[in-house]
């Protein structure tokens, strides 16, 4: 069946609003997006009144189709938005842990936390946070699951996007948990794997994740340049990250000379571990940036590293609420679209901070960063995060071809597209979305 959308305005990308627009769907695929008093795809021109979400069914002699018309009203349909970096898992932490206490110590306080929640208490917590996220307007996300227990309620769920199983530690503990079953992907729901960070997980393990997804043509994720301690830690060596794992018994040392089991090449490779000139370049050095990896955070990065990112077209993902919780810092986003990056947008986890409603995030952006163009934020949060996911090409904007990913903001204020310039109206949106 042709179903037809129909509303005042559509927000067909972040750069382009048409009036009155109607977007034809058949079988979830956007065939036809078109503009005026009536839409090419009806027969007949059918006057549409402007109630709410008035629905009317057509019948089409010629072709025996039914044709369903769904007038939205006077507001705007926009492309829903993409979450490129959620732990749906820690939900439940949400307000238990203090922002206050320097990274070391909120890790310390979250693996507490998180052992002393049920798996009961994590998985309900998850599923309201998906739901959540999609009466939000968010379609797609990209989940880090540690503990594995959100694979089955992601893949339950009205969300598509990506589902990360992430490790960490060193090479043997988690080398058998890895195995080509772990990579699959149905639909607009794929199944990753991620490395959780270069300052916990060991060069080797990191090698093999990197490789697994690569030969299954699936995005990589990877936290990178977060906080002070990681970039001490790979720079030197040594300092507050190093003790943290020499205290809960992981021999780092083994990162460095485990190069037995591997060959030549590789041994060339690992003698250089652990001095590296930063996090960004030790993720470049072993291979492991390119334009599937979603390289998240870059809070502590210099020209060179987004030199790097650009170079590797590897996906900058931002969480910049979460950032400042914990880091009282934020990444620089307007040096790095300055380079001409397009990067996603993420809100990281409950545990960090308060919303994961990207209209939250967008309007943090548009507050800290008053000189960016609200286009680019829009971007951020949809088209680029889509991208990033590797769900560029059926997500994002709607476009003919795309999938019929879109949301329908029913504004409370009267739109004149002739008059109100697009950054205004995306603008208006945001802060009329956002729960702030
Ligand atoms: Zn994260």
């Amino acid at each position: 069946m042709l179903k037809i959308h129909r509303a005042g305005h559509l927000l067909i990308n972040p750069w382009q609003i048409i009036e009155n627009g109607f977007i034809s769907v058949e079988n979830g695929i956007i065939v036809d997006i078109s503009a005026g008093n009536s839409c090419n795809r009806l027969r007949s021109n059918i006057s549409l009144n402007n109630s709410n979400h008035n629905i009317s069914s057509y019948s089409s002699a010629a072709s025996d189709t039914r044709t369903e018309v769904i007038d939205y009203g006077p507001g705007i349909l926009m492309p829903a938005l993409a979450n490129a970096h959620t732990h749906f898992e820690l939900s439940a932490l949400k307000g238990k842990i203090p922002f206050n206490i320097g990274f070391n110590g909120w890790v310390r306080e979250l693996i507490k936390q998180r052992e002393e929640c049920s798996v009961d208490t994590l998985r309900l917590e998850a599923e309201k946070a998906i739901k959540t996220a999609v009466e939000t307007g968010t379609s797609l996300v990209g989940e880090i699951s540690t503990l594995g227990i959100t694979e089955d309620i992601f893949a339950d769920s009205d969300i598509g996007g990506v589902w990360f199983q992430e490790y960490l530690g060193s090479f043997g503990e988690n080398f058998k948990n890895i195995s080509g079953k772990d990579i699959s992907s149905i639909q607009r729901k794929k199944r990753s794997i991620a490395g959780h960070a270069p300052h916990t997980t060991s060069p080797e393990l990191l090698r093999l994740l990197k490789q697994q997804t690569k030969r299954a043509n699936l995005p990589f994720s990877i936290h990178v340049a977060e906080s002070n301690d990681e970039t001490e830690f790979i720079t030197t060596g040594q300092g507050r990250w190093a003790d943290f794992l020499k205290e809960r018994g992981i021999d780092f040392s083994l990162w460095k000379s485990s190069s037995n089991n591997l060959n030549q090449l590789n041994k060339n490779f690992y003698s250089k571990f652990a001095l590296s000139r930063s996090p960004v370049q030790y993720l470049q050095d072993m291979g492991l940036l390119d334009n599937s990896t979603l390289a998240v955070h870059l809070l502590n990065v210099d020209s060179q590293d987004i030199e790097i990112i650009a170079k590797t077209q590897a996906k900058p993902v931002f969480c910049p609420k979460s950032n400042f919780n914990l880091h009282q810092k934020l990444p620089d986003i307007p040096l790095f679209l300055k380079y001409g990056l397009k990067p996603a947008l993420g809100t990281d986890s409950l545990a960090s901070t308060e919303s994961i409603n990207m209209f939250d995030e967008m309007l943090y952006v548009a507050e800290k960063f008053p000189n960016i163009n609200p286009s680019e934020i829009l971007a951020m949060a949809t088209v680029n995060s889509a991208e990033a996911l590797s769900f560029g090409k059926i997500a994002g904007t709607i476009e003919k071809g795309k999938r019929a990913y879109f949301i329908y903001i029913p504004l409370n204020f009267s739109l004149n597209t002739s008059e109100n310039n697009i950054s205004e109206i995306i603008m208006r949106i945001v802060e009329y979305k956002s729960t702030k």
